[in-house]
């Protein structure tokens, strides 16, 4: 490279903000141009559905970065503006108010967007999605005291939302096309405990049905059963915003394709977080695409080092949270990989091992976070070590997991 025309970060939310600041702290003094679509500073998205919606004040956005933050490191922040073109021959974003910034090194942290209703009827009038700080304040608007809400889709964003207006005083359905809630990432033991938990605390849940559409006040399902409502809202999944990379002639896959440093095909470009489908070392090099937080700034520290020249190959173990009903549910590693479940009785929450040939490879558990939080830790710790630790041991209330972990090595 001749001189550095610094580095240019595409989208301002978790991944791209923390990469911003991961350039400053690992020493680069080169221009640092952080671009979002967004008018806001970059703010964070899991209180959206939590208590941006249950807070009695009109929520502010949570913040990640002030504008002296901003300021501090140096770091030029563009805000309300979109790329609408890379062009990687030249080295340019282009942007959608004409201008054009030179990089070096280019980052895509541009997220995913909500996954529309094909349902006939279902038009931007009668249901509410829910990804950004201005989406949260249109459906917080709707969540008044006794309202009907049908939500449609039982995954995370659907159940915290269908928690969040239940505390709010609504009379809340859930109608999940799926057998069961909460899909593959989840396994059936503890999808069934938030099931229950919604359930007690009086949210309707319907699971294997699907619609046949949507009126005006009304859901209608594959059997004709009609839902009478005030409001709908539909977590039915993210797409990853790819439109920018693939235009720029790079591989989507799921994501844009990065290898296991987050670089695109183009070694002047890499991705990070929910935008990205990256090989993960820890499970034999499966491709994966993570919507979570930590991911997201794990991956934005990692894009960083990776853009100023380091080697190493990013392998933290995905970790995910969901706060549902004053419980937290809590996922470490891929649960889906195992052959065979283990349970150990955490007292007032049961956690789950999920094993592979006799290898850990995921962990989940529902229940209070006081419960649940420092087990799931610990399971990580043994998952990163590709620990094959003993059934009984695991099962074991009375054997420390930490002493688990002790007589684990390293992993190479
Ligand atoms: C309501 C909600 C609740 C959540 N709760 C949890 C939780 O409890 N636990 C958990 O682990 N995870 C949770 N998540 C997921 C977590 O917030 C995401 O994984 C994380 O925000 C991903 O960060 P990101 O930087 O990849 O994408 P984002 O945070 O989505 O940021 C991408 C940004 O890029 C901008 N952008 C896109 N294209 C362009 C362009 N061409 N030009 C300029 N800007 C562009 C977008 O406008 C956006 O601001 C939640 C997400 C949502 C929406």
């Amino acid at each position: 490279m001749g001189t550095d025309a610094g580095i240019v970060i595409i989208g301002a939310g978790e991944a791209g903000a923390r990469a911003a600041a991961a350039l400053r702290e690992n020493n680069y003094a080169g221009p640092v141009t952080l671009i979002g679509e967004e008018r806001h500073l970059p703010y964070e998205r899991p209180p959206l559905s939590k208590a941006a919606m249950t807070g009695a004040d009109e929520p502010t956005a949570a913040t990640i970065m002030s504008e002296e933050q901003l300021a501090a490191h140096g770091i030029r922040h563009l805000s309300g503006v979109m790329v609408t073109e890379i062009d990687r021959a030249g080295h340019l974003a282009l942007l959608d108010d004409g201008s054009r910034i030179p990089y070096s090194r280019l980052l895509l942290a541009t997220g995913a967007r909500p996954r529309r209703l094909t349902t006939p009827g279902a038009d931007a009038a009668s249901v509410l999605y829910l990804r950004t700080f201005s989406d949260a304040l249109a459906m917080r608007a709707y969540l008044k005291p006794g309202i009907r809400l049908v939500v449609i889709g039982g995954g995370f964003i659907g159940l915290e939302i269908a928690a969040s207006a239940l505390d709010r005083g609504c009379s809340v359905t859930v109608v999940e096309m799926a057998p069961r809630i909460l899909g593959r990432a989840v396994p059936a033991e503890v999808a069934a405990l938030v099931a229950e938990a919604h359930k007690a605390a009086g949210v309707r849940l319907i699971t294997g049905i699907g619609l046949k559409g949507i009126e005006a006040g009304c859901v209608v399902l594959a059997d004709a059963t009609r839902l009478d409502c005030d409001a709908i809202i539909a977590g039915v999944g993210a797409i990853p915003e790819t439109g920018l990379a693939g235009r720029a002639g790079l591989t989507i896959e799921n994501g844009i394709r990065v290898d296991g440093r987050l670089q695109t095909d183009d070694p002047d470009i890499f991705a990070a977080g929910d935008c990205c489908a990256f090989p993960h070392p820890v499970f034999d090099g499966r491709r994966l695409r993570l919507e979570a937080w930590r991911n997201a700034q794990d991956q934005g520290n990692h894009a960083a080092r990776a853009m100023l020249g380091e080697t190493a190959e990013f392998d933290a173990i995905p970790w995910f949270w969901s706060d549902q009903h004053g419980q937290t549910l809590q996922i470490a590693g891929l649960p889906d990989e195992g052959d065979a479940t283990v349970t150990r009785d955490l007292g007032g929450a049961t956690l789950h091992f999920h094993l592979k040939a006799g290898r850990l490879v995921g962990a989940s558990a529902f229940g209070p976070i006081g419960n649940v939080a420092r087990e799931i830790r610990l399971a990580e710790m043994l998952i990163a070590r590709r620990a094959q630790p003993s059934p009984d041991a695991l099962a074991d209330p009375s054997v420390k997991l930490k002493s688990v972990l002790a007589v684990v090595p390293l992993a190479a």
